[in-house]
């Protein structure tokens, strides 16, 4: 009898299982819509050109070694991410009451700062409903209370405001209220400032504590100030103390180089130190001190103005060709004359749409038309291609007739 006959397996997660089966598919014109990765027009997942450039001219640099990162990561880096997220001229940078530290892209920078809040008194968590599906999960493992508050109108296919501003009303006084800056996956949808303005409100009125998710920066509007503004509204304007975990993964096509930092903004200087010990212990205890690879080419070109302005035509580029997938997929649909309404494939934001399509639906777009997409009808529109947009819609078409 050896000591782990008795263990069972977990569920499978679905976007893991999902692509798995897309793999596994021998058909030649299956589409993957599932995972949220940038694909370029050809279908593939590429190197952003400004990204090349620094690796190469790092390549060649003999001064970079492999030591050890302190545990909260590079100042350079660090610095360079509070200005990109608050702007230059941000009160609290210039008040010193924001503080980055290096994390392990957006999951890593949320789970530390969900552990920081949970060992400081901090014991619910609300998450939106829907949402990613590791919010839930690492809130959970953390040993958060969690709660959902409403998000998704599924029959207007919009946002619910009146639902959310309610269960933030009713949300206990110390709840973390953990809040998409933008792109909201899966749904796309994001407030407008009047309903930040709203949404803000309540969480200050509350005492609640609000907790940005921020990994789609840029691809909500292509304008990385435009896409930061519900922070700096909260952060600036209405001076909440708030955390912010920011992922590299999207905006960099770093997906793998696990890069991003977690931001802290305090109602006063003094409590700088104390986040920054705290942060020390909580990842000195998971993995000791952070990869320097992604932190080097992100710091390098945020802190070079030329550099950082290739960056940011890349990020313009990836978020048009996006929005200009919403419009072909829409144009079609409409050309098929597909029953419903399709507006929302081109109101909504980001790398994501979610398209109505019901999980029977989405069972015979993956089964019979080889369309991978959720199960909650996500789907990614960045794999949809001038090539496969045809046999997409035509797909959609089929399923809800
Ligand atoms: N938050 C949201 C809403 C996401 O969709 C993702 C990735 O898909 C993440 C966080 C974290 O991504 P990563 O850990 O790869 O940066």
């Amino acid at each position: 009898m050896g000591f782990f006959d008795c263990i069972s397996s977990d569920p499978p997660i679905e976007i893991f299982r999902l692509t798995e089966l897309f793999n596994n598919d021998k058909n030649p014109s299956k589409v993957n819509l599932g995972a949220g990765v940038y694909q370029d027009e050809n279908g593939k997942m590429s190197t952003l050109s400004v990204v090349r450039a620094v690796e190469q001219s790092m390549a060649q640099d003999l001064t970079l070694d492999k030591s050890y990162l302190k545990p909260i990561g590079q100042d350079s880096f660090c610095q360079a991410c509070l200005e990109l997220v608050l702007g230059k001229q941000s009160s609290s940078i210039i008040e010193n009451r924001a503080c980055s530290i290096q994390g392990l892209s957006g999951t890593g920078c949320l789970t530390i700062g969900l552990k920081f809040l949970y060992r400081n008194g901090y014991k619910i968590g609300y998450i939106s409903s829907p949402t990613w599906s590791n919010h839930g999960s690492i809130l959970q493992s953390i040993g958060f209370d969690v709660k959902q508050y409403r998000y998704w109108n599924k029959d207007k296919l919009n946002l619910d405001i009146d639902g959310l501003l309610q269960d933030l009303q009713d949300a206990p006084e110390n709840s973390v209220i953990i809040l998409h800056a933008c792109s909201h996956n899966p749904t796309g949808c994001d407030p407008t400032h009047e309903q930040w303005q709203q949404i803000s409100d309540v969480i200050k009125q509350r005492k609640l504590f609000p907790f940005f998710d921020f990994a789609y920066h840029g691809f909500s509007s292509g304008d990385l100030d435009q896409d930061a503004w519900s922070i700096r509204y909260f952060a600036d304007h209405q001076k909440h103390e708030l955390l912010v975990a920011q992922s590299f993964a999207k905006n960099f096509s770093l997906y793998n180089e696990r890069i991003g930092h977690l931001m802290g903004i305090f109602s006063s200087t003094d409590i700088i130190p104390k986040f920054r010990s705290q942060l020390t212990t909580i990842i000195r205890q998971i993995y000791s001190n952070p990869p320097v690879h992604g932190a080097r080419i992100v710091a390098t070109i945020l802190n070079n103005p030329t550099l950082c302005l290739q960056w940011k035509d890349n990020v313009r580029a990836m978020y048009e060709r996006i929005q200009s997938m919403r419009q072909l997929l829409y144009t079609k649909l409409k050309q098929l004359g597909t029953p419903g309404n399709w507006d929302h494939i081109i109101t909504q934001h980001g790398m994501f749409a979610f398209t109505g399509l019901n999980s029977r639906q989405c069972q015979i777009l993956v089964q019979q038309h080889h369309i991978y997409l959720m199960n909650d009808g996500r789907i990614n529109i960045c794999g949809i291609t001038q090539n496969n947009v045809d046999q997409v819609s035509k797909s959609f078409y089929d399923v809800v007739t």
